[in-house]
């Protein structure tokens, strides 16, 4: 599949969900509650399967596909 090398995919915001114990959010280095509802989200790599990660809702906002540019 043919893919741009644009910053504008390099990270998106899926779903909401709870993070798995000892998840930190990579927006900020705060480390996400077992209790506490975050976005789970997927970060391109240049080599292999695009990486899960898990941010606070706050820090995921820029990430939504709905967000004005
Ligand atoms: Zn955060």
């Amino acid at each position: 599949m043919a893919r741009t090398t644009s910053d504008n995919d390099a990270g998106r915001d899926e779903y909401a969900t709870f993070a798995p114990q000892g998840e930190t959010c990579p927006e900020c280095s705060q480390p996400i509650g077992a209790f506490e509802p975050c976005r789970r989200g997927t970060v391109e790599r240049q080599f292999g399967p695009p990486a899960v990660v898990y941010r606070h809702s706050e820090c995921a906002k820029r990430y939504r596909r709905t967000v004005r540019q």
